[in-house]
């Protein structure tokens, strides 16, 4: 019984999923159980099983086992969205619409907490340059393609919670607005921190400094990073000439005209790169999301919450953090869906990451979308409503 079989050929999101292994602490205690998901990466298939005997099968478009490396994830993932592609007759229609030809893209991690969205994205690999995630090998590929003296590559890393954009680069900004342009449309947070990458070090500085502002946030606020997004903004200019500027962008504007050359124009791209918060919470709250609750159901769920708040101080932000959270993953899911199914409405004003991610994802902008999994047999629910998100974006 396969359950969906529709590849996202012409769809704008791309999905994959990634299976991590069993940890130490599953080893044991899952011993005498058979992991809930079984691949078959040869049919781009997954199977989810719901009994001994019995399972559901789903195709993605990448099925990325346990043993994946992270230069294979992030050449099915991310490369197709960064990249400029061979330029080859017949691919070049597909293949010249990454952010370093002046488009726009975004890579996303959807998962349970601990299922591996930081691993894959946000990966130093400091000792072991194998173990790099997304993040530090799209942007050696960004600097890899780009001239130094005529182009720029400028960050900025901002860490959505509750509603609320905060600047990792520069923690003392924490309420940034998000603006839009009534004539383009585009989406921009001139409040935040940009800085200009010139290096690989500069780059791998920049995220060690992020993630230490993202810790002592979270500290301060006395919450995980588990519940907020981490938003990676890479903005791309690169100036293009000849040859290159055959294929024309929706973003790019004339220079000048020298007498026997095309004249370079310039391209401007962005990469937005989305660590969401663990995917756990929109069930942990059920009145938000669980549509076949009625509204009664809703009302004592609500009740019952408020309580649980109120009788314990410190658990007081609880309900507020879930529903907000809710609400940004909510969106998300819902824009995505209206991508996949082609529909002219994507509702994009009904949160914070949604709004920020408006020119990043639709039109003609590249999406890929990484689903992660463990194995446990114990998550099995959490794995379930893991891959139906994956599912609906396709
Ligand atoms: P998340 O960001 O989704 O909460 P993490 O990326 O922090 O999850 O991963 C949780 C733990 O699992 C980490 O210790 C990480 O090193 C490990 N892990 C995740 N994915 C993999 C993988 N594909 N292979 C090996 N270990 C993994
Ligand atoms: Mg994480």
């Amino acid at each position: 019984n396969l359950r969906r079989t529709n590849h996202s050929v012409s769809g704008r999101v791309r999905v994959a999923v990634r299976l991590r292994p069993r940890n130490d602490e599953e080893m044991v205690a899952d011993a005498d159980f058979a992991d809930c998901v079984e691949l078959q990466p040869e049919f781009k298939r997954l199977k989810l099983r719901k009994n001994n005997w019995d399972s559901d099968t789903y195709e993605f478009d990448e099925v990325l086992t346990e043993s994946a490396s992270q230069k294979r994830v992030y050449e099915v993932v991310a490369k197709p969205v960064v990249e400029v592609g061979d330029v080859t007759p017949f691919f070049c229609m597909q293949i010249l619409k990454s952010v370093l030809d002046g488009y726009n893209g975004t890579v996303m991690a959807y998962g349970q907490t601990g299922t591996g969205k930081t691993f894959t994205l946000g990966r130093l690999g400091d000792e072991d340059t194998s173990a790099r995630g997304i993040m530090v090998r799209a942007m050696e590929d960004i600097l890899a393609n780009i001239h130094r003296d005529s182009d720029s590559v400028m960050i900025s890393y901002l860490q959505l919670y509750m509603e609320t954009i905060q600047d990792l680069l520069n923690p003392t900004n924490d309420n940034i607005s998000i603006v839009e342009d009534p004539k383009t449309g585009d989406v921009s947070v001139p409040a935040a921190t940009l800085v200009d990458i010139r290096s690989h070090h500069d780059f791998m500085e920049l995220l060690r400094l992020g993630e230490a502002h993202r810790v002592a946030a979270n500290t301060k606020l006395n919450t995980e990073s588990s519940r907020s997004h981490a938003i990676l903004m890479v903005h791309i200019k690169r100036s293009v000439t000849d040859m290159e500027s055959e294929v024309t962008s929706e973003n790019e504007h004339s220079v000048h005209m020298s007498r026997n050359s095309k004249p370079p124009v310039i391209r401007k791209g962005k990469l937005v790169v989305v660590d969401l918060a663990g995917s756990e919470r929109v069930h942990k709250s059920g009145c938000m999301h669980k549509m076949s609750l009625d509204s009664i159901q809703c009302f004592v769920v609500l009740i019952f919450k408020l309580e649980i708040c109120f009788f314990s101080g410190s658990e007081g932000h609880t309900l507020e953090e879930a529903k907000s959270i809710n609400l940004s993953l909510s969106a998300l899911g819902k824009c995505i869906n209206a991508l996949a199914e082609n529909s002219p409405h994507v509702p994009v004003r009904d949160s914070k990451l949604t709004r920020l991610l408006k020119d990043s994802f639709g039109g003609t902008a590249r999406t890929s979308l990484i689903v992660t999994v463990g194995p446990s047999p114990r998550h099995r629910a959490e794995t379930a409503s893991t891959i139906l998100f994956g599912q609906r974006a396709m």
